[in-house]
């Protein structure tokens, strides 16, 4: 019997690594793009759009199924395995007619149960690998409902795609990677391996390796990461895309740390957490006496009319706190977001004592 994917995630050299063009355009430039991602990097996946989910009409939306024999063939005659994205169960009819070897969902169906539901249905009895990228929306339970409907459609050999997530204007990300969304996802499904994709999230081949080195230190699996023998031209996500060469390049440059590590590391670690947590409840200690404070405060507020709210004196705290951040090595963004939290606890006790029968 074939492996299974996610057992050949696991054994896989870190990253799992998925590499290919965002479309397929032709079998000529799928040969190419496939030989060297094979000659220069240690990829095991071979990607490629056949039918392409575009936001507007009238761009380049895929060659079509012509496109499915130029994928599986370089795939295959480069040593690797073949990937695309299904939306529909026609799709899925042709690409296992084609003997594509593993299928994903993307991040637009992942958001539609229905299309969703469809899929599992026509991919029943399969046992093809499938992947599922995460919804454009950050709602964490809908890419584990689709994890869910592909089970109970008895398919088993399951990974995640983090792509990120929609944003309106963000000029850092194309998709703000919300980081807390995939872990989560791996606190709930630790079974679930889940690769990265930091050509969707930047959206631009320049912040491709920040973003991977994230993934890795958060100990993801796999990258798969756009590829393209010529990206300035390719016919879609053309920004996003890199060289065989350009990938091989920006993989040396990623540093792998062990999640493992040995019993004196371990302890030595433990002594440095046994200290910050030692910090944090001072920490606390000292937020829950200076709300006993601030509830003196508003007793005092209360018994001669006093309104909550100074803003005058309010002011003044927040500016002499900023003007210290950098002696006390904080970021002012961090001060700032401190001192407003500080002060709306503040006024929810000072609201308690002066309002006692209001409720919050
Ligand atoms: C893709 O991988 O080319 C793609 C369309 O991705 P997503 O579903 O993440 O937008
Ligand atoms: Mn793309």
């Amino acid at each position: 019997m074939e492996e299974k994917l996610i057992h050949k995630i696991q054994r896989s050299d870190r990253p799992f690594l998925i590499a290919g063009p965002c479309s397929a355009e032709s079998a000529e430039q799928m040969q190419n793009v496939a030989r060297d991602i094979a000659e220069n990097t240690h990829a095991q996946v071979l990607r490629a759009g056949i039918w392409k989910p575009r936001t507007r009409p009238d761009s380049f939306e895929g060659v079509g199924q012509i496109g499915l024999p130029w994928l599986v063939e370089a795939a295959k005659r480069n040593g690797l395995l073949s990937t695309t994205e299904m939306a529909n169960a026609k799709h899925v009819e042709k690409i296992l007619e084609a003997g594509v070897d593993i299928a994903w969902i993307g991040a637009r169906t992942t958001v539609n149960p229905f299309a969703v539901q469809e899929i599992a249905d026509a991919l029943k009895g399969s046992g093809i690998p499938v992947m599922v990228k995460n919804p454009i929306n950050p709602d964490l339970n809908l890419w584990i409902g689709a994890f869910e409907r592909l089970e109970k459609a008895g398919l088993t050999d399951l990974a995640g795609i983090h792509r990120g997530f929609s944003v309106y204007n963000n000029p850092r990300y194309r998709n703000q990677p919300n980081w807390e969304i995939p872990i989560a996802l791996k606190e709930e499904r630790p079974d679930i391996p889940i690769i990265c994709d930091p050509s969707h999230i930047s959206g631009k081949r320049e912040n491709l390796l920040p973003i991977a080195q994230k993934a890795m230190d958060l100990n993801f699996e796999g990258l798969i990461i756009e590829t393209h023998p010529n990206p300035e031209k390719a016919w879609s996500d053309a920004r996003q895309q890199v060289t065989p060469i350009a990938l091989r390049e920006m993989l040396s440059q990623l540093t792998l740390r062990r999640e493992l590590i040995s019993e004196d590391a371990q302890n030595k670690m433990l002594l440095m957490r046994d200290k910050i947590s030692g910090l944090d409840d001072k920490i606390f200690e000292l937020l829950t006496a200076r709300m006993l404070i601030s509830e003196e405060i508003g007793v005092f507020k209360r018994d001669n009319d006093i309104t909550i709210l100074q803003q005058e004196h309010w002011k003044k705290m927040i500016a002499s706190r900023l003007h210290k951040a950098t002696d006390l090595n904080l970021s002012e963004a961090f001060v700032r977001e401190f001192m407003d939290a500080l002060h709306q606890e503040s006024i929810r006790h000072q609201t308690k004592v002066m309002n006692p029968n209001l409720g919050e």
